[in-house]
């Protein structure tokens, strides 16, 4: 016999999940900043997509900025701006920073 106790659970979108994690922000002292240039590489510009907490966004004349609200600390943008050099990359300070939450 099964009891709604033993059912599985559906599944949770990414968001829900996300949504979960919490974050502290170190103000003043952000752990990923933008090294500007003239003109923002392709690379960059990729962020938009590529970052799973969206904090790439483009803004008027298809600038790219960056907000950390919600950085998962994954590193995907310091290794695809590696070469381009235009991200400054580091860890938070300890107590600080995105604190994940499962289940
Ligand atoms: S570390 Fe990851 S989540 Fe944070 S800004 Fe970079 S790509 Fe986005």
């Amino acid at each position: 016999m099964t009891t709604s106790h033993d059912a599985p659970k559906p599944a949770q979108r990414m968001e829900e999940r996300l949504y979960k994690n919490r974050y502290l922000v170190d103000e003043g002292r952000p752990h990923v900043t933008l090294r500007r240039r003239a003109i923002d590489s392709d690379e960059l510009k990729s962020l938009v997509r590529l970052c799973p907490a969206g904090c790439y966004t483009k803004v008027e004349r298809g600038r790219v900025e960056l907000s950390l609200d919600g950085c998962m600390e994954c590193g995907t943008c310091r290794i695809v701006c590696q070469a381009t050099g235009e991200i400054e990359w580091s860890y938070p300070r300890g107590g600080f920073g995105v604190a994940f939450k499962f289940g």
